[in-house]
């Protein structure tokens, strides 16, 4: 464990692979904790048509390996091992990975956030044929297509809104009859022809041959608004209790969009948002002097490759600049 690095960077996704690119050219010695499942969700997608660069788009996998190739080309070290702990209470920082322990002068945060997503039936399998989280990226792959948007807050509002401009009908289903959203967006999303809501209710499976085809649904109350629904959406009644109504509908796309998890588990002494959200102080700063943080891991506004790398970028410069300053010092 003798060597100390420059820096060290939790994660692999376009935030932390940026930075690595930013330091290893700024001559930092570089490590980056890449994790088992390197690469962040752009692994999980397919095509990245909003990356600048690639007028064609380009294959989410493809462009992440492209910047491991990079930051490797400027000396990046990657190990692909998972971040179990650090010891962030004195300098050098250690941080454990792996069956392994690092030094590192400086930490970056740049572990991201998993989309929270509904767990039933048929969902993993269709992620990127007909199941997406992310409506700027994926929604002209629904072109005069029928797609419901699962959620009640500000993301499925505005998945909704922007999936309007591409998609025949969208259609929001939220569990309960009381957005979370705010009533701004929720008044956007009602004063939009192409949006419907189906509330008290919850998507139990999804099914399709190759892609998203249908989904069995589970509502609460029957009445006259969730009648007209179901026959509006061709939907067929399959079972109904005292309590619950269980029915299908004929849909081709399912957007998630019911919240996301920051990867801040296993973060000991950095400082959380009340959702686990890394706080940021000044210039992607933590409470911790050398802990810096960058991506989706600590922004819930954007979270867009291109500003997780750009993030990335500014977070690196801000290191880059924090380690001079000790240097000199
Ligand atoms: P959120 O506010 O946590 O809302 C998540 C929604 O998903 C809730 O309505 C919740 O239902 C529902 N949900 C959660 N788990 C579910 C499950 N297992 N099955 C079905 N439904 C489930 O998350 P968000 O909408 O992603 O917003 C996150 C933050 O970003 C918020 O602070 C939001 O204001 C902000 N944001 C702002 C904007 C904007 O200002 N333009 C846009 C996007 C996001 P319940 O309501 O029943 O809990």
């Amino acid at each position: 464990m003798e060597k100390v690095y420059d820096v060290i960077i939790l994660g692999s996704g376009p935030a932390g692979l940026t930075a690595a690119i930013y330091t290893t050219r700024a001559n930092l010695n570089t490590l980056v904790i890449a994790g088992t499942k390197w690469g962040g969700q752009l692994q999980l997608t397919t095509l990245v048509e909003n990356f600048p660069g690639f007028p064609e788009g380009i294959q989410g996998p493809d462009l992440m390996n492209n910047m491991r190739k990079q930051a490797e080309h400027f000396g990046a070290e990657v190990v692909d091992s998972e971040f179990t702990s650090g010891d962030f209470t004195r300098q050098p920082f250690t941080v454990k990975a792996g069956d392994k322990a690092y030094q590192g002068r400086a930490v970056l945060i740049a572990t991201g956030e998993d989309t929270k997503w509904l767990g039933v039936p048929g969902e993993r399998e269709k992620i990127g044929r007909g199941i997406s989280s992310c409506a700027p990226c994926d929604a002209p792959f629904f072109r005069n297509k029928n797609v419901i948007v699962a959620g009640g807050g500000d993301s499925a509002m505005e998945e909704a809104l922007v999936l309007t401009r591409f998609a025949k009908s969208v259609t929001i289903v939220h569990r309960r009859d009381q957005f979370r959203a705010s009533p701004i967006m929720v008044d956007k999303a009602k004063a939009n022809p192409k949006i419907s809501f189906i509330l008290n209710t919850q998507i139990t499976e999804i099914s399709g041959e190759n892609r998203v085809e249908k989904v069995k649904l589970e509502s609460g109350i029957m009445n006259q608004e969730l009648r007209e629904m179901i026959s509006k959406n061709k939907g067929i009644i399959l079972n109904e209790d005292e309590e619950k109504i269980y029915w299908e509908m004929p849909i081709d796309g399912v957007f998630v969009a019911i919240g996301h998890i920051p990867n801040t588990r296993v973060l000991q002494g950095i400082d959380l948002d009340e959702k686990g959200f890394v706080k940021v102080y000044d210039n992607f700063r933590t409470n911790i002097e050398g802990v810096f943080v960058a991506g989706d891991v600590h922004d819930q506004r954007y979270r867009q490759a291109v500003t997780a790398a750009g993030f990335g970028c500014a977070a690196a410069l801000e290191i880059e600049w924090w380690l001079s300053t000790k240097s000199e010092g």
